[in-house]
């Protein structure tokens, strides 16, 4: 079973300092360019597509094969030193978790916390399980707006994981009546994960809450004091449309005014608040007119997204892949009903079976490590001047070695 361990984290911190050893040692001109790349298998987005399927399109595409032994590995990855410090050695790292910064991010999908269990909303201890799975799976909570800016500042080993709550139901984020106060209500979203967080500080505190107008949160004297009670936590209030609009079937006038409302309002609740994201109320899409989902002005009012997020059924690309489109990130939804084999855990299921698909860090936000056979999927145009990391897979090394004996 994975650990939490003190062993662990000591682990984590060896592993940083032999990277940052390595990046020193490799950082002389012409080191980061890449060389023979190789069949990649990565899915990209697939919206719709089954979670198996895509697994099994991924093994078709002969990535499995190629990294086939890294299913069985212990979870610690161990990390050995080229004797060899030539500077266009890629790094040898042993174990299931080798860093891999074009491996596949789920963003998840929330609505309402609430009982009963429902395809659309989590009861409160099943979004309690939900956390402690993904935090002992090795996941790390990360921002929306960190993942699309390439900023993922997350330990060695782990993977990053954005949380999303639709539409601010009152589960969301709730306050309750007691002796004349108003305390937060254990059971609300924002309560849990912060107590989650109190108790795994590692574990981070991140999620955006796509909100939509005249009442998030369903309690309207607290509307102000609760965003910015998110704000001020560090949580993201995203663009739900003003009034949770279909924007597929409405004018490229009324999509600007559906959008720049909400950052209106959003603006007069939170001052100089700009909201950076936008995920699309029923998923629908104004496709001759998606530009305006980015940037478009209403009334004086403008707004600009940085991502678009779909309902979809699927990780999303690395932000260093080829196959990233902050315009269309596909989400998965958090749920364990009717998921048609395309939720939380059935992915959680793919992921495991299937490490080397599993966007993992290298502990260093400053470096994008890639397996060397991955090299033709990094969009050296979104690099953002980070250093590359050449990461050699277990297979081709022992594949090397071979060939030298
Ligand atoms: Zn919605």
């Amino acid at each position: 079973m994975p650990t939490k361990s003190s062993i662990h984290t000591k682990k984590m911190i060896l592993l940083y300092t032999l990277i940052i050893l390595f990046f020193i040692l490799i950082a002389l001109p012409g080191c980061n360019s890449p060389e023979a790349p190789s069949e990649d298998g990565d899915p990209g987005q697939q919206d719709g597509k089954a979670a198996e399927a895509a697994a099994t399109e991924t093994s078709a595409a002969g990535e499995l094969d190629q990294n086939g032994n890294t299913g069985t590995g212990e979870r610690e990855n161990q990390v050995q030193e080229q004797e060899n410090t030539a500077a266009d050695d890629p790094l040898l790292w042993e174990g299931k978790f080798s860093p891999n910064e074009l491996g596949e991010i789920m963003i998840l999908m929330y609505h309402e916390i609430g009982h009963p269990e429902g395809e659309w909303q989590r009861t409160p201890d099943n979004f309690r399980r939900d956390l402690e799975t993904l935090y002992v799976e090795g996941y790390r909570l990360v921002s929306l707006n960190d993942v699309v800016r390439g900023e993922i500042d997350i330990p060695a080993g782990t993977s990053p994981v954005v949380l999303t709550f639709d539409d601010a139901n009152r589960g969301n984020f709730n306050y309750l009546e007691q002796n004349g106060t108003m305390a937060l209500d254990p059971d609300c979203a924002v309560a849990i994960l912060e107590d989650f967080y109190a108790e795994n500080p590692d574990f981070g505190l991140a999620a955006t809450f796509y909100i939509y107008y005249p009442n998030p949160f369903r309690q309207p004297a607290l509307i102000e004091e609760k965003l910015n009670y998110l704000v001020d936590k560090g949580f993201d209030i995203g663009n739900h449309t003003y009034g949770h609009a279909n924007l597929s079937r409405i004018s490229p006038t009324e999509i600007q005014r559906e959008l720049a409302l909400h950052q209106k309002h959003t603006e007069q609740y939170i001052p100089g608040y700009k909201v950076r994201s936008l995920a699309l109320p029923y998923g629908a899409s104004p496709r001759e007119h998606a530009g305006l989902l980015l940037e478009g002005s209403y009334e004086g009012t403008s707004y600009s997204n940085e991502a678009v997020l779909l309902v979809g059924a699927n990780p999303a690309p690395s932000p260093f892949h080829h196959n990233f489109n902050p315009a269309r990130l596909p989400r998965i939804r958090a749920s364990e009903m009717n998921t048609a084999g395309v939720g939380m855990y059935d992915w959680l299921d793919v992921f495991e079976a299937n490490p080397q698909r599993r966007y993992v860090s290298d502990g260093n936000p400053n470096t994008i490590a890639v397996p060397e056979s991955r090299l033709d999927s990094l969009d050296k145009g979104r690099t953002h001047n980070k250093e590359i990391i050449i990461i050699l897979e277990q297979q081709e090394s022992e594949d090397r070695s071979q060939k030298l004996e």
